[in-house]
């Protein structure tokens, strides 16, 4: 039976399924390890079930033993893994996502409504009694009719989206690439921040912390809101900057904040204490007894399919392999003077070309597919490239080219 150090105490439902399935070492007194501690303890293992409390660095992902060889977090997050670290030493990172989505939007909506009608005054001064009511007492933001920027709206901003709509809500939303109509619902794209931002009544930030959002919301772009906005966080503290968010939040130019989420979990900004309109909760997105044994009970399946057929299906590198394949794809076709859209980045299709070529509008669809197959951009390298597979638009319907060996692979490369 392979070994796996599981760094956290698991619900019991998910210890059992581990022990059914793999040889694990449990943290029976759910102690918090240290980096070197974790590497000590994996000596022997062949996977790491790691949770958003470890952090897997550099420095600690290249001192990990030769056998392990997977690193499944209990989180759909991976900011607390260094991926490429990980990618260089060969060792596969996986996620938990879609089990804890809803779970997560609750929260996410909690948020909302916590910070627009004003919950953590009105707790205070119901525990405190002595409060009197009058027509002016504690009135809040209503959300009917007012307008939600989601920022990331991926698979709990959609849920999100979707009960704010139910509230009246208007919902705004930025991503790097347009969502299709399916997955929109009637949604307004923005494809810059400042612009969604200034439309934004109450936002949402839904986005995984990377390089590229980390401190999105800044002491500059808290001005593109407009005076009065909520913002939310369920997402993650490190896309916060908190000396900015506190400051615009004591001069009232962002009336209230919602959050989840801190910079150094668990020693929040003591800021955000003294501020009476800050609702504020100790990352709770996924905390239900059903999501949390979904999520271990993925992690633990990540790593036995991982170990049994060599795939995972939650593969936290995907996204930046995929991205490393749609730049050079989209540079080739740029050269040759198509105009590039980008559709989705998770799914394909992934980018649409189009171009005048004789007196035909050319629009190619490019799919990274290779022989029916859809491409592993890990067997995808620059040196040696393959093309992958277009598919033409032709009025409704779509033919299949193999740029390798059409006509109109010719044509282009
Ligand atoms: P997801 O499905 O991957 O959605 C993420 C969305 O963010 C996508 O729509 C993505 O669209 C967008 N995005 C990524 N990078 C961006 C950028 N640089 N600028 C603008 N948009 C960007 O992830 P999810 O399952 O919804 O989870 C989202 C995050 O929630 C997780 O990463 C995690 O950190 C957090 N989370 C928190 C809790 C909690 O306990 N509070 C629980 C679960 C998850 P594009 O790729 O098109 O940009």
């Amino acid at each position: 039976m392979k070994k796996i150090l599981i760094t956290r105490k698991l619900i019991k439902e998910s210890e059992d399924k581990a022990t059914k399935t793999f040889d694990p070492i449990f943290n029976n007194n759910d102690e918090l390890y240290s980096q070197s501690k974790v590497i000590e303890m994996s000596k022997g293992c062949d996977g790491i079930l790691s949770s958003l409390t470890d952090k897997m660095d550099k420095e600690t992902i290249n001192k990990l033993p030769d056998t392990i060889k997977i690193i499944s977090n209990f989180a759909v997050g991976f900011g607390n893994i260094d991926l490429d670290a990980a990618k260089k030493r060969g060792i596969a990172v996986t996620n938990t996502p879609e089990v804890l989505s809803d779970a997560t939007a609750e929260i996410g909506i909690l948020l909302i409504l916590g910070a627009c009608r004003r919950a953590s005054e009105g707790i205070v001064s119901a525990q405190e009694g002595g409060w009197k009511w009058s027509a002016d007492y504690l009135i809040g933001k209503q959300l009917t009719g007012s307008r939600l920027g989601i920022l990331g709206m991926g698979r709990i901003g959609q849920k999100i989206a979707k009960i704010a709509k139910s509230l009246g809500m208007i919902i705004h939303y930025h991503n790097r690439s347009k969502l299709s109509d399916e997955k929109e619902q009637g949604a307004i794209y923005h494809d810059n921040i400042k612009s969604l931002f200034s439309v934004s009544d109450v936002l949402s930030i839904c986005c995984p912390a990377t390089k590229e959002t980390e401190n999105m919301i800044n002491k500059e772009t808290v001005e593109y809101f407009p005076k009065g906005a909520v913002i939310t966080n369920v997402a993650r503290g490190d896309i916060v900057d908190d000396e900015a968010l506190i400051d615009a939040l004591n001069r009232r130019k962002i009336y209230a904040a919602g959050l989840d989420v801190y910079k150094n979990e668990p020693n929040l900004n003591p800021g955000y204490n003294k501020i009476k309109s800050a609702f504020i909760l100790p990352h709770l997105g996924s905390a239900t007894k059903d999501t949390r044994i979904a999520m271990a009970n993925l992690a633990i399946d990540n790593i036995d399919e991982f170990i049994e057929f060599l795939s995972y299906p939650n593969d936290a590198n995907f996204e930046s392999d995929i991205y490393e394949l749609i730049d050079w794809t989209e540079n080739k076709f740029k050269s040759l003077d198509f105009k590039i859209n980008r559709l989705e980045t998770k799914t394909i299709p992934l980018l649409l070309a189009s171009k005048h070529i004789s007196d035909d509008y050319k629009t190619v669809l490019i799919y990274m597919h290779l022989d029916g197959q859809p491409v592993d951009p890990k067997k995808w390298n620059q040196e040696n490239p393959f093309i992958p597979v277009y598919k033409i638009k032709d009025n409704e319907s779509f033919i299949d080219y193999d740029s390798n060996k059409d006509m109109f692979g010719n044509l282009l490369f």
